[in-house]
Formats: structure tokens, sequence, C-alpha cells
């Protein structure tokens, strides 16, 4: 019901519409690729594109086709796009998933700009202008737009405010994620919409210097279908001398879906990541791994990527971390990281998230040893943890939660000798309690209770690679 052709409000920062971009910016390329996008939002991108870009900045608009199989991306497809000038459609033989398809795509670009775009995003009014300014300023710069929300239930837009601005980051489990810019890094800002640094990007929405990212050797062609890429361009852009920033006078709206389609099982991913961490991470390789459970994963050989770091003599990560992403923690500052095993019953302390419908459950299971849900990192503040998520006790319920370093209710205490792992704040301590379930069998739960003298084997806990002299005063004192 949603015009193919919609308007939508200049959602700019007031600040953005006074700014003077460069006259002669360099014209671009739109490089959309897709896999059976529905009609509806496919359109809308184009139209978006055509509609507000100014004419002269577009070479042309690539569409790519990844072996789509729905009808309506047919002829109807064909037919459609004929009437609009500009749109190039270029159908691929074989699935080559997004990285590969980005790749193909680029071979039938013939602007000295690229900009890329998901086959589902809606561009504001002034969004090309700023992002090829930072490149014609600087073409080792990459650059990516605010992304705005469209809902995927009711297409409403929702532009992220220019104060409220969010960078990219990325946890040990590769994940990326958005992150608040530091405090210092704000007050040093001329203007909330003034282009920012930031060590990541989500991926989808970029434009690069066509020249640039030939010469740091495009995506690594073995990632398969989807994720990572973002992470190897990040990486190597800082790594190899370039520039990465968000430029939030260029807004895009993005349709977030709630899961990732592709098969998640077939471990293409985390082979993604590990052919990334491989060739990028240096030693900081084996906090991912532990991340992941040390999974046997078969990678192709790297030595064509790592001969590329090479000859491009670029940065170690170790100063990537300390130059461009001093936020992250690095595992080995940690108490413990592992397992949380409970002795009186054999089970490990286990918390799904399922990021879509977010649910976020405690639960005692069998150990499976394979790191995931049974990962836990022990901190020196107290904190049992994963990636940005704590387990905690409000006094009533055991949850988990986002981390909030001041927060009282997600400090635990362990104890080596009696084995307590003890909520700091109501001197309880984390059991396995054991009750009836409508089969008449046993089924386990986490509670947080008083704590036993002598200890109860129910109380009683092992947490992997624990380091007992990390466990020090600034527990008291934090
Ligand atoms: N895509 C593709 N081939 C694939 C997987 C994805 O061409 O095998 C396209 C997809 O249609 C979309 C873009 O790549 O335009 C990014 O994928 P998606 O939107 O699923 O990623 P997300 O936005 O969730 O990161
Ligand atoms: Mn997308």
């Amino acid at each position: 019901m949603i015009s193919l052709n919609r308007k939508l409000p200049d959602v700019r920062d007031a600040w953005c519409k006074k700014e003077k971009y460069s006259q002669n910016l360099p014209a671009a390329s739109i490089i959309i690729c897709f896999h059976n996008e529905a009609w509806s939002t496919l359109i809308r991108t184009v139209h978006s594109v055509l509609n507000r870009s100014p004419r002269e900045l577009i070479k042309e608009i690539i569409l790519f086709d990844d072996y789509s199989t729905m009808k309506h991306l047919k002829s109807n497809l064909e037919d459609y796009i004929r009437k609009l000038p500009k749109v190039i459609l270029v159908r691929s033989a074989r699935r080559e998933g997004l990285i590969r398809a980005r790749m193909k795509a680029i071979e039938y670009s013939t602007g000295s700009v690229l900009v890329f775009l998901d086959s589902h995003c809606e561009c504001i009014k002034g969004w090309l202008e700023p992002l090829l300014d930072r490149i014609a300023k600087d073409p080792k710069t990459v650059v990516s737009p605010a992304v705005d929300l469209i809902n995927d239930n009711t297409f409403q837009y929702t532009p992220q405010r220019a104060n409220d601005l969010r960078i990219g980051g990325f946890n040990w489990n590769l994940k990326f994620i958005w992150m608040l810019m530091p405090y210092k890094t704000q007050l040093k800002r001329l203007n909330p919409a003034a282009p920012i640094k930031t060590p990541t990007i989500s991926g989808g929405l970029f434009a690069i210097d066509k020249e640039f990212f030939e010469k740091i050797g495009l995506y690594d062609e073995e990632l398969d279908t989807w994720g990572g890429e973002n992470l190897e361009l990040s990486f190597k852009t800082w790594m190899c001398g370039g520039n990465l920033e968000i430029v939030p006078c260029s807004h895009v709206g993005h349709v977030f879906r709630k899961k990732i389609p592709y098969d998640k099982e077939d471990a293409s991913l985390n082979r993604n990541l590990l052919r990334v961490a491989e060739v990028w991470m240096d030693d900081y390789k084996k906090y991912f791994l532990e991340r992941i459970g040390n999974p046997r994963i078969y990678l192709k050989d790297v030595s064509d990527r790592k001969k590329l770091r090479d000859d491009l003599n670029c940065k170690s990560f170790q100063w990537y971390l300390n130059n461009v992403y001093p936020q992250l923690e690095i595992p080995d500052k940690y108490v413990a990281s592992g397992i949380i095993y409970n002795i009186g019953q054999r089970l490990c302390l286990d918390m799904s998230i399922f990021d879509g419908d977010i649910k976020f459950l405690v639960q005692a299971l069998p150990c499976h040893y394979g790191g995931g849900n049974q990962y836990w990192i022990y901190t020196k503040q107290g904190h049992i943890k994963r990636d940005e998520y704590c387990l905690e006790y409000t006094g009533k319920v055991l949850q988990i939660f986002l981390c909030d370093g001041s927060f009282d209710h997600q400090r635990w205490l362990y104890n080596n000798m009696t084995r307590h792992i003890k909520h700091v704040k109501t001197k309880k301590c984390l059991q396995i309690s054991k009750y009836a379930n409508q089969n008449s069998d046993f089924d386990f739960t986490i509670t947080v209770d008083q704590c036993a003298s002598p200890s109860l084997p129910l109380q009683q806990w092992a947490m992997q690679r624990f380091i007992s002299e990390r466990l020090d005063p600034i527990l008291y004192t934090h």
C-alpha cells in the first residue's frame, strides 16, 4: 500500500544543509546486489537513488541478481527497469553469496567511486554528496552513511539523530555491534553531524574509491554467502593506511530484519570470520577461537591474503586495537573464561540469546564444550558475562541483561576455596535447584539462595581457566 516511489522527509541535521561540498565530486557507480528480494523494497531502493541523487553524480545503478528464484524478479523486473534511466541488470549464473556478488558487480562499474547499498534501502535527500565529498578529499577514506531504521512491519522511517549517533565495533564473537562514541570524542567534535571515525562499519551500505578498494585487494573471494567481509574491510582500511568514517549528514534507511535468513548451521559465517581472523588479527585470533569453542574448521589456503597484507606493509592488529579501538576489552584481563560448571549436578551454566525476538534464558544444561551459549567470562569487576550481556540478580529474578558497570546487581564474587559464586549485593549463592516436572522426571533450574556452610555441592561451581591471583581487591573498591 505504500508507494514504490514514496516521499520521505529530509531528516538531516540543520548543519548539513549549510555544508558546502566540492564542485568537482567524482561520479559513482551504485551497486545493489540481491537474492530473492521482495519487489516493493527492491524497486523502492532504486527509485530513492534516482529521485534523490544529482544526476551527474551517478554513472550507473547496477542491480546484480545473485541467482534469485522468485518469479517477480524475472521478466517483470526487466520490463520495469527498462523504463528507468541508468539502471543495469546483471544476472549471475550461480549463487555467489553477497561478497562475490559485489566483486562480480564491480566489473560492470565505470565510476571512480563505488557505492554499495542493500536491496532494501531508501536514500534521503542529500545522501550522496557528503559521501563523495569525503572521498574526493582523501581517496583512502571509506565512508558509511548514518543507517536509519525502516521498520520491517510498518515501514515507518526512524532516523538516527546526530546527537545520538552510533559508531561500529565488534565483540570477540566477531559480531558487529553499534556503540556510543567515547565521551572524550564527543566533547571534541565541532558539530554533532560532522564525519566521525569508526573502528568498523556494518558493511552493507558504504562508499569507497574504486582504485583504493582494488589496491587493498577488494574482498577475500573465499568468503561465502554472508558476513565477515565488513570486518575484513574495516581492519584493512585502518591497518593499510586508510580511514573509516561514518558521515552523519548522509542518511540512508535500511530494513533491519529479525533474523539472518541464510543457513547459519552451515558454519560458513564462522569460516568467513576465521579467514578474516587468520589473515588480519595476528595473535588476537585466539580469543575468537576460544569464544567459539575452538572448533575444527577447515580453511582453504590464506597465503595470498597474507601476502597482500605484507606487500601493502599494513600495520599490526595490536596497532589497530591501540589506536582505533581502544575500547575493546582484551580477554586476557579476565579472571576466568570458558565454562562455569556445577560440581553437584555436573551441568553447565548456559545462556541463550535469540537476537531476533529477544529472549534471554539462563539455564543449567549438560556441558557441550562448544563455547557458544556456555562460554562465559568472569571479570575483575565481578561480572559474569558474555559479549555485552551480564548475569544479573535483582533480588527476585535471575536474568541476563546488558552490562552496566555501575550496577550492583550484576556483581558476583567467586571463591575458589568454597567454590561459591556469591551475589555481592544480596550475599546469596548461585545454585542449581531440582524440581519434578510433568513427566515426574527432574528438571534443573538455576536459583539464588542462602549460602550454605559447609558448602553444598549444588552451590559449588568450577570456573574454567581461572586465574586466582587476578581475583583481587578491585572487586571491593570498584
Ligand atoms: N545477498 C546476495 N546474495 C546472498 C546473500 C545476500 O546478493 O547470498 C544480498 C541481499 O539481498 C542484500 C545484501 O546482499 O541486498 C545484504 O544481505 P542482507 O540484507 O541479508 O544482510 P544484512 O542487512 O542483514 O546484513
Ligand atoms: Mn540488509
